[in-house]
């Protein structure tokens, strides 16, 4: 498994998913939000999206439609996932030393 990004507190490269885009360093605990350089669209629970019928939308990255949002698409739309590999930047939340239980 490619782990392109580490710990900017430890340096580990060991990491454990911790929610959407949101991934926790297994060796020290530090939360991160994952970056992308990749555009993505969210439509969270509850939206109602339409597209019309004279719709014509490209995405570049990722479409993330959570659960009971509701989404018509009547038109064109496109999802195009980059060709290049991803590059991702961590944000860090908190770091893990003080909130480890
Ligand atoms: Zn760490």
């Amino acid at each position: 498994m490619i782990k392109p990004y580490e710990c900017t507190q430890c340096g580990s490269t060991d990491f454990e998913e911790a929610g959407a885009k949101r991934v926790r360093c297994a060796h020290c605990g530090s939360l991160f939000r994952l970056m992308t350089h990749e555009p993505s669209v969210v439509i969270n629970k509850g939206a109602k999206v339409v597209f019309g019928r004279n719709a014509n939308v490209e995405i570049r990255g990722d479409l993330d439609v959570q659960g009971g949002a509701h989404v018509d698409i009547q038109g064109k739309v496109t999802v195009l996932k980059g060709k290049k590999q991803q590059e991702f930047k961590l944000e860090l939340i908190r770091t893990g030393k003080k909130s480890l239980k």
